[in-house]
């Protein structure tokens, strides 16, 4: 029988190991793959499939990449969502005896990826860990590019979605448990491009976990780590930890704290609300023009505007973390010589979160640490001018900032100013700094100079005038000589190679001067090279200090461009309240306002309090500004909350819990969802989970289904809303049913407003503003003339419109009585097994029929009894987390 050659063996085990891999092995100067692995890399990186003999009858499918290029193929499998374990020769061939000894070095996965090609800068690369417990959620998060780890433990699946809409891992790794519970992981995958599986369970030995935790960051117990609360949440961190050090194979050394957070300290986000805000990237084009981080983003490096995506993806609640951070905007904007003199200061700082990662994990290059040196260089100016400065986060910022110059110094004196990228080819050390170098290096110059004299020597013996010597990477130095002085070439020439015109030959004594002279060079590129490894391991071993820096320039050019942001944009500090009271004079919206030229935006006010201006339900016709109204309002909330000034003349923000959107209308075919069931889910979500110190903007509700059934719901919506015994949350609730104007009046705390326009014969004029009172016009038909409808369309819709009376349903709701809920009590927020069956919807009958095709499927006459408790426990599962 054939057998496998011994390489496919070696090859064959080490892929046995790394199973949900693909295995790049190195051969030579490439990186090969085999069979599936070969098969799957040709096809998505669009290379050549070829094949090896392998021992067997058939060859192997086989490609290859070679290795200096690597970097670009592997970012792009990664991206993919593909794991790749590197397999290296980690001894000399030269040196091996039998076959070369080779092992995986590293595993690259999606959120452990360090390339900075392919990292986003702005953004950190999170690796999210996930565990499910007896109804618990433990969940950690890491970014190993910059040393970020938190942990945090959540009871509900709507809870744990916001955690993974704020942070966007790129990767999550799950306990089994979490893996069957029926959360839909495929939407997860498809929509988010969040690569998804779960680990073995020995990952998630409590025991194990809790002792790779206190060895890591060398503690006794898990109290001085804060964690001692976070049963679930320390082996959800444990757990990352091992699937960290499995994957990385060094000691992440970077990892030097674990954060606790709890999501009651942020102001909660649903993935609607900040997709619907704009918060990051627009609705439309996905892009950073447009959303409230453009305007808000001048930061001048890379860690401040990571931090700055970080403060507006969780705004705080609590009223005096919030001051401090206006303090320092405050104080930062009243300075602004300084602020100009930090900034300017802060341009030549590089990442140095991801810098001095890549210092531990050995993989920084020379110029890597000349930009270390650069960006140290200017820490001792930023230290001073923070003297001056006098809120307590600016002078606790001075506090963190180490100026480092010990180890700037140590740059300075031991590398040149200008270094090649490769390590091992010499050219980094600066004269002087090591005596040993600089004689290797006299060796080095003078060794031309004997060339140059055994060269005069040699044509003077044999009178070839025109011999040279000269040196290439084969065949080191040789002397050449054309082939019309051939002929006088003496005996104890030996020729090495013949070319077209000429005789290439070495003597004994240039052997030996090569030997003299490549031998100080190997000397010397050996000898830089362990230089260098001391200096930049002597810097990894600074890794907290540097970290503790780098958080502290994060946030100063935070502060910085926060301060820039309100002065060039003309913005006030908000004044913060506990009272629920939210009044805005002449705000603006952030982002429209730069839209348009020339400061044509008109400012609004906007006034809601918890007492009898709770909810305003805002009129006027298409186009007139009402989304754009209701959107400001928010997101001037949310500035204040993450502690920016703010568009308007004066705020006065009564702090909020949550902020809720349900803005216009998206099919969402992806997840099997039509417009209207969209439009549903979120006004549950909602009415669910909002509390009486959220803010809603409820953009149109009902328009996607009949008018008497969207009348009827956003009607019902509003009472709900209204009442204090059910929920009482602020609202801004722009519709084009004039017939909810009624409501005013009936309750209490419900006010109209409409955004006024003027009529101009035909047509209509846009005055942009917000007065007291309903509209009781669309004016649907002159903004469809405006948006270039054919006429005949519009002149017909005129007269169909002349047509229907609306005087018969306006005069019947009128006659509506509120309905009065006194003897309702609040529903608690319900769990899909919580909900009695008989009451389940339509839309929930449907939704259940994947669970009852799964069970119709199945074949129960095959089914281990295992089998079937995971089939009993998965479904169970699906059905939980439907709500
Ligand atoms: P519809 O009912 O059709 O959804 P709308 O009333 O919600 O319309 P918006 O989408 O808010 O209208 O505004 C339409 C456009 O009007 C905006 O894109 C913006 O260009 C402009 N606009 C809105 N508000 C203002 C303002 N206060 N000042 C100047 N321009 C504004």
């Amino acid at each position: 029988m054939a057998e496998l050659t011994p390489m496919m063996q070696k090859y064959l085990e080490t892929k046995e190991t790394y199973p949900d891999c693909i295995l790049f092995y190195r051969l030579g100067d490439f990186y090969e793959m085999f069979f599936e692995d070969a098969v799957t890399a040709s096809r998505e990186l669009e290379i050549t499939l070829t094949g090896k003999s392998c021992g067997l009858e058939e060859r192997a499918p086989m490609c290859g990449i070679p290795y200096h290029a690597v970097d670009g193929y592997l970012n792009k499998l990664v991206a993919k969502g593909y794991k790749v374990a590197i397999c290296e020769q980690v001894e000399d061939p030269k040196q091996a005896k039998g076959l070369v000894k080779r092992e995986v070095t590293r595993i690259v996965t999606p959120g452990t990826n360090l390339a900075p090609q392919a990292l986003d800068e702005t953004k950190n690369n999170y690796l999210m860990c996930i565990v499910y417990i007896a109804d618990r959620y433990g969940i950690s998060i890491a970014d190993i590019t910059t040393g970020d780890y938190f942990v945090t433990e959540l009871e509900d699946s709507a809870k744990l979605m916001d955690e993974i809409y704020k942070f966007m891992p790129s990767e999550i790794i799950c306990n089994e448990s979490f893996y069957m519970s029926g959360m839909d992981l495929e939407d997860l995958r498809n929509r988010l491009g969040i690569t998804i599986y779960s680990l073995d369970s020995w990952y998630f030995d409590d025991a194990i976990c809790r002792k790779k935790l206190l060895e890591h960051f060398h503690v006794s117990s898990f109290a001085g780590l804060g964690l001692e609360d976070y049963d679930c949440g320390i082996i959800s961190a444990g757990a990352l930890l091992q699937y960290l050090i499995e994957t990385q194979k060094n000691s992440l050394a970077q990892l030097t704290h674990i954060t606790p957070y709890t999501t009651a300290k942020y102001m909660m986000l649903d993935s609607s609300t900040r997709r619907n805000l704009e918060l990051t990237e627009t609705l439309r084009e996905k892009q950073k023009r447009g959303s409230l981080l453009w305007v808000l983003d001048k930061t001048k490096t890379a860690m401040g505007a990571r931090l700055l995506r970080k403060y507006l993806e969780q705004p705080l609640i609590e009223k005096q973390e919030i001051l401090k951070r206006l303090d320092a905007v405050e104080e930062l904007k009243s300075m602004a010589i300084s602020r100009e003199e930090i900034r300017e200061y802060l341009t030549p700082v590089y990442d140095l979160e991801r810098l001095i990662t890549r210092i531990t994990y050995g993989s920084a290059n020379p110029r890597d640490l000349t930009a270390f040196k650069t960006s140290l260089e200017m820490l001792p100016s930023l230290h001073y001018i923070l003297e001056e400065m006098q809120s307590p986060l600016l002078t606790g910022i001075r506090g963190d900032l180490d100026t480092l110059e010990d180890l700037c110094m140590l740059i300075r004196d031991a590398i040149i100013d200008d270094p090649p990228l490769a390590m091992k080819e010499g050219g980094i050390i600066r004269d002087g700094y090591h005596e040993e170098v600089d004689t290797l290096r006299r060796a080095k110059s003078e060794g031309k100079d004997w060339l140059a004299k055994l060269e005069e020597e040699e044509r003077e013996k044999t009178g070839i005038k025109t011999m040279k010597i000269k040196y290439n990477k084969v065949f080191g130095y040789y002397l050449e000589v054309t082939n019309s002085y051939k002929d006088m070439v003496p005996d104890y020439y030996t020729r090495k190679q013949t070319l077209a015109n000429a005789e290439r030959y070495i003597t004994p004594e240039l052997k030996e001067l090569e030997d003299t002279i490549l031998g100080a060079e190997d000397k010397l590129f050996a000898l830089e090279y362990d230089l260098y490894s001391t200096v930049r391991d002597t810097i990894a071993g600074e890794v907290e200090r540097i970290q503790k820096t780098a958080k502290a320039v994060a946030a100063l050019d935070v502060f910085a461009s926060l301060a820039l942001v309100a002065e060039r944009n003309n913005y006030v500090r908000p004044k913060i309240n506990e009272k629920g009271t939210i009044d805005i004079k002449d705000g603006r919206h952030p982002v429209v306002e730069k839209m348009i030229p020339n400061d044509m935006f008109i400012s609004n006010d906007t006034y809601l309090d918890d007492k009898k201006q709770r909810i305003s339900i805002i009129t006027g016709p298409n186009m007139a500004g009402k989304s754009t109204y209701m959107r400001q309002a928010a997101l001037i909330v949310l500035m204040a909350q993450l502690g920016s000034f703010v568009p308007a003349a004066s705020a006065n923000i009564g702090l909020v819990d949550r902020i809720f959107t349900r803005v216009g209308a998206s099919d969402d075919l992806a997840s099997g969802q039509s417009t209207f069931m969209v439009e549903m889910t979120e006004v549950a979500n909602i009415l669910r989970n909002a509390t009486s110190r959220s803010l809603l903007i409820l953009d149109e509700i009902g328009r996607g289904t009949s008018t008497f059934d969207g009348l009827s719901i956003a009607w019902a919506v509003v009472e709900y809303i209204s009442d204090t015994k059910l929920l009482g949350a602020k609202t801004l609730f722009a519709t084009h049913y004039h017939e909810l104007t009624e409501l005013e009046g009936k309750i209490e705390n419900v006010n109209n407003y409409c955004i006024a326009v003027k009529e101009k014969g035909d047509d209509i004029v846009f005055l942009r503003k917000i007065v007291k009172g309903g509209a009781d016009k669309s004016y649907g038909i002159q903004v469809a003339k405006l948006a270039g409808v054919p006429d005949i369309v519009i002149d017909r819709a005129k007269e169909i419109v002349e047509e229907l009376s609306e005087e018969d349903i306006t005069t019947r709701v009128s006659e509506i009585a509120v309905k009065d809920h006194d003897s309702r009590k609040k529903p608690k927020t319900k769990k899909y097994d919580e909900v009695d069956i008989a009451q389940m919807s339509l839309f929930d009958t449907v939704k259940d029929d994947d669970v009852l095709e799964e069970l119709k499927n199945m074949d129960v006459g095959n089914l281990t009894p295992i089998d079937a408790l995971n089939a009993i426990y998965r479904l169970q599962n699906k059905l939980k987390n439907r709500w």
